[in-house]
């Protein structure tokens, strides 16, 4: 006969299975795939250690030619650790390249407002770049600058932080990711997966800054990613 102990173990986890199902049954379709696609977190990793670590290990890098063409300062990642979301842009431009923070120029002070728009702040987001060094006159990374900063930097950024959405801003940003046959215009606004964690790409916010009738159209993916948010975090 089973004992009493059993019994009890079976009904709570007959609880649980109904109250998970009726929890499913409440999420928007996507739910599923965006859900159990995540990146399991690491046990135990602490984030900020792993970030202080990896930054530490490329505070003097010199593994791709922006080194040599007159960065002042590297700019690594900025803000919450256990952010759930992430925003990567392009690289460092003149101000951040002086201060040594990503997006703090004009375009950065759009993106602030973005966030806050978002009923956010940029301490509760994690803000980050695809190369680190400021391309000379901002041209645009080369290949090994955005693939070498990819590979040693972005992508172990992205596996510590894990977060729930990354938005890429912009073309260059979102080719790093995606891959280089995407047109931002045609992959913004749209969600897909990348290494198991859900990204959005909209408008880089210096486009915004040239083309202010685009600002309606990257706060309607703003509120696709706020909403993306909401019904995942149970
Ligand atoms: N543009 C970017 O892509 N990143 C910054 O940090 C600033 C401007």
């Amino acid at each position: 006969m089973k004992s009493k102990e059993t019994f009890n173990a079976k009904e709570i986890n007959n609880k649980q299975i109904k109250s998970s199902l009726e929890n499913l049954l409440k999420q928007p379709i996507g739910f599923i795939y965006s859900k159990t696609s995540q990146q399991t977190p690491k046990k135990n990793i602490n984030k900020t250690e792993a970030i202080k670590k990896l930054y530490t290990n490329f505070e003097n890098c010199t593994k791709c030619p922006l080194a040599k063409q007159g960065r002042n300062k590297i700019v690594f990642g900025e803000g919450n650790h256990d952010a759930d979301l992430m925003f990567v842009g392009e690289g460092p431009g003149r101000d951040e390249d002086k201060q040594g923070i990503p997006f703090i120029g004009r375009a950065g002070k759009l993106l602030t407002k973005i966030i806050e728009s978002m009923q956010l702040t940029r301490d509760q987001v994690y803000i980050t770049n695809v190369v680190k060094c400021r391309p000379p006159n901002n041209r645009n990374p080369l290949p090994i600058e955005s693939e070498t900063c990819k590979k040693l930097l972005l992508l172990k950024e992205i596996e510590i932080i894990n977060p729930k959405i990354i938005c890429t801003l912009g073309a260059i940003a979102t080719k790093a990711l995606l891959g280089e046959d995407i047109r931002i215009s045609k992959a913004r606004g749209v969600f897909s997966i990348f290494k198991g964690i859900t990204l959005m790409p909209t408008y880089h916010p210096a486009y915004l800054l040239r083309n202010p009738s685009a600002k309606k159209i990257v706060w309607e993916d703003m509120k696709l990613i706020m909403n993306n948010l909401k019904n995942n975090s149970i």
